[in-house]
């Protein structure tokens, strides 16, 4: 019975976490989760967030400036750019040339498994508003 429950939990979570690509925040998935389970609580989407992440089915993405921790379903590699003046957060290519780079050749690392790349500076909206 318990383990129906978390089943559609997660489900519910990961069908949040598919349909946006705006990497949204917990409490953006608990919002929207709670439209279609209106008892679950903050801490279940938390909880059920950790599970999938250690899982490898979602990524987190802590922003370098602080702030709330950013969710998405685990697709193809790819980096990140952060817009320091508003919460945007975009997806762009992994350069193939830092892809093709041997860290594994480095005295101190044995083995790469991802590449985690954060790219940060302003968007192209909050370019235009400066400009204003
Ligand atoms: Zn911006
Ligand atoms: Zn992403």
């Amino acid at each position: 019975m318990k383990k129906t429950r978390n089943t559609r939990q997660r489900g519910v979570i990961l069908g949040i976490l598919r349909e946006s690509h705006e990497h949204p925040t917990a409490e953006i998935i608990y919002r929207e989760a709670r439209r279609v389970l209106p008892n679950i609580s903050l801490g279940t989407v938390y909880r059920n967030l950790n599970f999938l992440r250690d899982q490898g089915t979602v990524r987190e993405i802590r922003p370098s400036e602080g702030g709330s921790s950013r969710f998405e379903g685990a697709d193809t590699p790819h980096a990140h750019f952060h817009c320091l003046h508003c919460s945007a957060l975009l997806d762009i290519p992994i350069p193939p040339a830092l892809e093709s780079l041997r860290f594994e050749e480095e005295e101190k690392i044995s083995a790469v498994s991802q590449i985690d790349l954060h790219v940060l500076g302003s968007c192209s909206g909050c370019e235009a508003m400066a400009a204003n």
